[in-house]
């Protein structure tokens, strides 16, 4: 039996900067990963998507680029080649991430760990025998999630998860997504860039429908108008049948039946918890398979924690994760006691990118907030002129008494960089006018904030008054 002061079961975004954070306030710390250091995020997830994405970006934006004088008639692409850098990038992050618990005296057990008690974990390896005993004085669960993939589907290779997706070494010509969501809208705006041909199947109204409805109606607009989407919204796929020797897939959604090579299934994400004997350290599930947390990341049993997306009310976002894993190893060693960060950025890597952080307009007007919003559109930006990115604008949603930020929303070029200055700005309590009369670099596409906070007051510089009220 080996002790540790803390115990992180899972190396993802959650647990290894969790083991990382334990082992700089000078406890003893041990890891304990069953696949690959980085989880989802770095192997299946953020990472190998947005690796993908910029290639496909960049092939984009260089077909596109006549208006500005780049004729490029005979550009091409090699998608194994695109595949093979993909990986490349994963395998040095990957390396890196083992690197830095090295340097920080983490000792890393690779199996799966499961309690048999309180504070003891038994160690499997893949042929299910046990390689160590560990004995923990605190544990940080942060096993994270897998994809959730519905009974009725066929299993065929024609049939494939994101991860699945990500294995692939060929697009297909023809691609139906299953869910309209984050990931699914991601894959599809990556593969309708490269050519593919591609359906989105979505039982709610419209395609992310987390969203602020004017920034969903720029995105699906370049979706279906620009990339040649189609999106079959407020309906759903009946049946999925795999076509005789497993060339393709037919999906009957409705009157209408639709074929395709390969069929991506994006309806949501599950907690992960098998192998764990959560009962044997006295812990249970929620009726979604969630471990229930306070806002310490405290499990019921006081010296066990959790965190990422294994959590109950998780925002299955990385940098969340990160933050409570932070946040729970300063717990566990009696460091800080602060609760975890409330406000959390979301970011969207679809064509055109999406940033999104605190209240949308619609949610404010469903908690009865009185509300002012302020809203500056790229067409109307000097910068985003000159980078022939004016689809897309950015917008404040403001305390109408106190004229305090509650959020803000972008989209269009950066989106998903711009964020970060509406995220401070909210979280260290600005005001409208604060933004506005802070000085903005010129020309930059940050100027947006600036004149959405004008806006706000009726008083930006750049658009006409009717836009004195943002409607
Ligand atoms: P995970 O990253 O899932 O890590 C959990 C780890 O625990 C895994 O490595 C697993 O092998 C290990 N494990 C599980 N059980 C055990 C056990 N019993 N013993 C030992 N090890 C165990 N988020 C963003 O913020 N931005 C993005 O752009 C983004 N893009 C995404 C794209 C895709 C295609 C997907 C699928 C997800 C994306 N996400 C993104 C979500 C993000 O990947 C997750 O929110 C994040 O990885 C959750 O981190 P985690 O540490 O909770 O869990």
């Amino acid at each position: 039996m080996e002790k540790f002061d803390v115990v992180v079961i899972g190396g993802g975004p959650g647990g290894y900067p969790a083991a990382i954070r334990a082992a700089q306030l000078g406890v003893s710390v041990a890891l304990v990963e069953r696949e690959a250091l980085g989880g989802t995020c770095l192997n299946w997830g953020c990472i190998p998507t947005k690796a993908l994405i910029s290639c496909s970006d960049l092939y984009s934006g260089i077909t596109h680029g006549v208006e500005m004088g780049i004729k490029a008639d005979s550009v091409s692409f090699n998608y194994s080649t695109m595949v093979k850098r993909k990986e490349e990038v994963v395998s040095r992050l990957k390396n890196g991430v083992g690197q830095l618990l090295k340097a920080n005296g983490v000792t890393v057990f690779e199996g799966t760990a499961g309690f048999t008690g309180r504070g003891k974990l038994d160690i499997k390896g893949q042929n299910g025998k046990s390689s160590a005993k560990l004995e923990a004085g605190k544990v940080i669960i942060a096993t994270g999630s897998s994809s959730a993939f519905p009974g009725f589907l066929p299993k065929n290779a024609c049939v494939v998860d994101s991860r699945g997706f990500l294995d692939l070494t060929k697009l297909p010509a023809s691609m139906i997504v299953l869910g309209g969501g984050v990931i699914g809208c991601e894959l599809a705006c990556m593969a309708a860039q490269l050519g593919t041909k591609v359906t989105i199947v979505e039982m709610l109204e419209d395609v992310l429908m987390v969203l602020d409805k004017d920034v969903r109606r720029v995105v699906r607009g370049h979706m279906e108008k620009e990339l040649g989407i189609e999106v079959l919204a407020g309906v759903r796929m009946e049946k999925i049948e795999v076509v005789k020797g497993g060339g393709g897939v037919t999906g009957v959604v409705g009157k209408t039946s639709v074929n395709a090579e390969l069929l991506l299934v994006s309806v949501g994400r599950r907690p992960v918890t098998d192998g764990l004997d959560l009962e044997k350290a006295g812990l249970s599930v929620d009726k979604h398979g969630c471990i229930e947390i306070d806002e310490y990341c405290r499990t019921k049993v006081a010296t066990i924690y959790a965190v990422g997306d294994v959590t109950a009310g998780s925002t299955q976002l990385a940098h969340a994760a990160t933050a409570q894993g932070i946040m729970a190893a300063e717990n566990a060693c009696g460091e800080k006691g602060d609760a975890a960060e409330r406000l959390v950025p979301a970011c969207i890597f679809t064509a055109p990118e999406i940033g999104s952080v605190g209240l949308t307009e619609e949610e404010a007007v469903r908690q009865n907030k009185p509300v002012k919003t302020g809203k500056f559109l790229f067409a109307s930006l000097g910068k985003a002129m000159a980078a022939g990115e004016t689809n897309g604008f950015v917008k404040w949603v403001v305390d109408a008494g106190s004229d305090q930020l509650l959020g803000a929303q972008a989209v269009g070029a950066h989106a998903t960089e711009l964020i970060a200055e509406a995220t401070l700005a909210i979280r260290a309590e600005l005001t409208a006018e604060e933004v506005g009369r802070t000085i903005h670099c010129h020309p930059t596409f940050s100027e947006a904030w600036m004149e959405a906070a004008h806006a706000v007051h009726g008083q930006c510089i750049h658009a006409g008054p009717k836009r004195k009220r943002d409607s």
